[in-house]
């Protein structure tokens, strides 16, 4: 496999604070290299309520949770951190020479002198189809996302979901796939209206089906494809539904994962620290934002930054042990305008 990347710090989560954690890294010239099991930056502002206006940042009156997330990216610039997206962080190691072997979903292999965990509720997981034994088809036939959107051209496609992913996708595969199902379990969708409007449209000019009921079974052919699913109708009826992929999109669900085994002190689903450098049980690693815990923790964004700032001064002396640290103001240090580039 690949040559692992050696750094001084790795950051596992790219919401709000582990942006901010770039930032206060940056400062004292630690570069970081950050994870997400998302797509997208931005934690739960921008999965969950990227347009809805936050109104306790301090000295920003009101902003929204992507405008949050767009601003952050701005600041941290300066710091180069390298993004590595789609992907979990499943291993994590401690090395014989003190530093830690840590691994993604995707391959990438790191070796780094500290890491911050900024996981958040944990990593977001689509949520999945719950029925009996359908899971073999995962990646085969049954797809939580869509990595690979050729794959289904000219083919009978059955999407299940009444959200803006689920009607998103069978809008845009309506005249690429051979036929289109959107099955969602109820006549009401949480979809933007113009979507839902533009599906209605289609499924009136016979461009695309819509059903209403749940997926309650699954028929394989000989050869152990997937051929068909059983969907009970709201009248109560089970009907057979032939298709070649099936498609769901019912959310993201935050899972702690494989956090949970890498030693370290937990709490009711959260990482003990304590709040003089904000580190775990295991020495080099710290853990900030919603995925922490201590007395009188509270889970807003304002506390994460705050704890960013100072597992930054706590992570230092493990990447300079010979240099005293000093704390500086951005206003005057020549030195951190060089580091910010706007000497
Ligand atoms: P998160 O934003 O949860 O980000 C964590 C990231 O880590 C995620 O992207 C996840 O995919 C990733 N991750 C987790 N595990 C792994 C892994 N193993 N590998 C790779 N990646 C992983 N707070 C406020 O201060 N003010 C508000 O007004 C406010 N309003 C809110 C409204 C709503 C509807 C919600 C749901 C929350 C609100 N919050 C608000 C809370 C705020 O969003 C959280 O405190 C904040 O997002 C926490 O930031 P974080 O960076 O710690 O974690």
């Amino acid at each position: 496999s690949h040559m692992a990347i050696e750094t001084d710090a790795i950051i596992i989560g790219a919401g709000p604070v582990g942006l901010f954690q770039v930032f206060e890294l940056g400062l004292l010239e630690i570069k970081a290299h950050v994870i997400d099991s998302l797509a997208s930056v931005g934690g739960q502002c921008v999965e969950l309520y990227p347009d809805k206006p936050i109104y306790d940042i301090p000295a920003v009156p009101v902003c929204t949770g992507q405008e949050l997330t767009d601003n952050l990216l701005k600041q941290i610039e300066p710091f180069g951190a390298t993004f590595h997206l789609n992907q979990e962080v499943t291993l994590v190691e401690k090395r014989d020479d003190g530093r830690f072997n840590l691994e993604t979903s995707a391959g990438t292999r790191f070796v780094t002198k500290t890491i911050f965990i900024a996981a958040g509720v944990g990593s977001f997981q689509p949520r999945t189809l719950k029925v009996d034994g359908i899971d073999q088809f995962d990646n085969s036939q049954l797809f939580y996302r869509v990595r690979e959107p050729a794959r289904f051209a000219g083919k009978n496609i059955v999407i299940c979901g009444g959200g803006d992913s689920a009607l998103d996708w069978a809008l845009n595969f309506v005249g690429k796939a051979e036929s289109v199902i959107l099955l969602h379990r109820r006549d009401e969708f949480r979809a933007a209206p113009a979507s839902v409007a533009k599906m209605r449209e289609l499924c009136d000019n016979y461009e695309m089906q819509l059903i209403i009921g749940q997926v309650t079974g699954y028929e394989a052919n000989d050869e152990g494809s997937l051929n068909g699913i059983k969907v009970t109708g709201l009248d109560g009826v089970t009907r057979r539904l032939p298709l070649d992929y099936l498609m769901v999109f019912f959310g993201l669900s935050p899972k702690l994962g494989p956090i949970a085994e890498w030693g370290l002190d937990i709490e009711r689903k959260q990482i003990k620290v304590g709040t003089e450098k904000f580190e775990t049980n295991v020495p080099g690693i710290f853990a900030v934002g919603d995925i922490n815990t201590y007395p009188g923790k509270k889970k807003l964004i304002l506390s994460g930054f705050h704890e960013a700032a100072l597992a930054a001064f706590g992570a230092a002396p493990y990447i300079f042990p010979d240099k005293k640290i000093h704390m500086q103001y951005t206003t005057t240090s020549p030195k951190l305008h060089k580091i910010l580039g706007v000497e």
